[in-house]
């Protein structure tokens, strides 16, 4: 007697979902996805500023966070370009390592994902808000509202809370608490990090390259080097983001230390200042460090430790100790974080369903036949493709795991 296709639910089609469904509907599994929204992967849309960073050449374990503890592994076996190739997605790779389409398009990635899952016989559900799922009666039971679907295995891939106008609000962990499975504590994560205003507002709209450092309680957590953002109530910008993971975790703990001067000794930086004062000293102290950095963070700087700009460079900063005060402050500038950017601002989820929960296959331990996968389960990652990495290699563990259980 022939089998009979092992019947999946997926939920949520974003970047997992669409990869989740592609796997099993490849297996020969008979895949829905059920989407709350009027279409799928609204999300991938948006990424890598519509030309969306697929995945990057190198995964370094350091960039992935969270207690999945498989799934730097994961995603280091997975070959993202194969994947893509197996689409008819051609992909390329800029300097840094990280990988685009081909067509500099995020639609184009939408596109191939969604046709493969045509083409496979997966069957899209819009306009589908799961409400709640359980096993009974021997099948898994997955409810609509009123309508109920009946499946061998159900994949969650319902993403986290970030980004909450692409349809992810967290609204089903409590249904995954509900049945007993640990969930961590959602927080924003590649986000801007709130700081004092009175530090910043002076500077809205200034970008610097900086290194920027992640402390808490006098310890550096984290170092990353790039372009800072100064908006005008929080620091961003990518290297910024890559630190607003310790900074939701720690909360008020946490500080900012920014160095404008990276590579530089306080000697050295000392003997820069001694020069400039040489040169620049009749001049107005406002135009001291332009020759340095942008001239409006020499003067905020130089009017937040002196108190005034109204005199020659060459007297505020004639004495040795004047000197060292403004190269601690070049040096590690300290911002401290006053709170949690919303949701709303946030690229990614840290916390999700605990990886303890889950087995290797991304199996709820257990439960057979329930799967996490994505941004649900508790990983997320620095930028450069990362998240979307795991994604992919997260939703095709997933689903081939759920298509092939019943197959054995
Ligand atoms: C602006 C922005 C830019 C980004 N750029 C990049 C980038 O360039 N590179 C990168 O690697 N990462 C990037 N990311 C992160 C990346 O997009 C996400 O990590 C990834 O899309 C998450 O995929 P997912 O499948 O886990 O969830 P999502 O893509 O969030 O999809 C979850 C889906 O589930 C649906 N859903 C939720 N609840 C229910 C329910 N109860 N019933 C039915 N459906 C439901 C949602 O509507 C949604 O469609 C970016 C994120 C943002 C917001």
């Amino acid at each position: 007697m022939q089998k009979q296709p092992q019947r999946i639910i997926v939920i949520g089609g974003g970047a997992s979902g669409l990869a989740a469904a592609i796997a099993a509907a490849g297996d020969g599994a008979s895949v829905t996805i059920l989407e709350r929204l009027p279409r799928v992967g609204k999300k991938i849309l948006l990424t890598g500023n519509g030309r969306c960073n697929l995945g990057n050449e190198t995964i370094r374990p350091e960039r992935v966070h969270g207690s999945c503890s498989f799934a730097a592994e994961m995603m280091q076996k997975f070959d993202t370009v194969q994947f893509f190739r197996m689409l008819g997605l051609y992909t390329r790779t800029d300097a840094e390592g990280r990988m685009y389409p081909m067509s500099g398009m995020a639609a184009s990635v939408l596109d191939a994902l969604r046709f493969c899952a045509e083409q496979r016989g997966v069957q899209m559900l819009c306009e589908m808000q799961v409400t709640g799922f359980s096993f009974r009666n021997g099948a898994w039971q997955v409810n609509c509202g009123t309508q109920c679907f009946s499946a061998d295995a159900v994949i969650v891939a319902a993403g986290g809370c970030a980004s909450p106008a692409c349809g992810t609000d967290g609204s089903l962990f409590p249904v995954i608490k509900s049945l007993g499975i640990p969930v961590n504590t959602p927080k924003p994560a590649l986000c801007a990090i709130p700081t004092d205003e009175k530090l910043v507002r002076p500077l809205k709209g200034l970008r610097v390259r900086a290194e920027a450092a992640a402390i808490v309680n006098g310890k550096c957590m984290k170092r990353e080097t790039g372009e800072v953002q100064f908006t005008g109530h929080a620091l961003s910008g990518i290297c910024i983001f890559n630190l607003s993971r310790i900074a939701a975790v720690h909360g008020k703990k946490a500080e900012i230390s920014l160095n404008l001067l990276p590579g530089y000794s306080p000697e050295q930086v000392n003997e820069m200042l001694r020069m400039l004062v040489m040169q620049r000293g009749a001049l107005p102290a406002s135009e001291l460090l332009s020759g340095l950095l942008p001239k409006r963070i020499g003067e905020v700087w130089l009017k937040q430790i002196f108190g005034t700009l109204n005199a020659p460079a060459g007297e505020l900063l004639h004495s040795d100790d004047a000197r060292q005060r403004l190269t601690a402050l070049l040096l590690d500038r300290r911002f401290p974080v006053t709170g949690t950017a919303p949701f709303a601002q946030a690229q990614v989820t840290a916390g999700g369903v605990s990886g303890e929960a889950l087995s290797d296959s991304l199996e709820v331990k257990g439960m057979h036949g329930l799967y996490v996968c994505g941004e649900a389960a508790d990983t997320d990652c620095d930028c450069g493709g990362y998240n979307l990495t795991w994604c992919w290699s997260s939703g095709t563990c997933a689903g081939h795991a759920a298509a092939i259980r019943r197959n054995l």
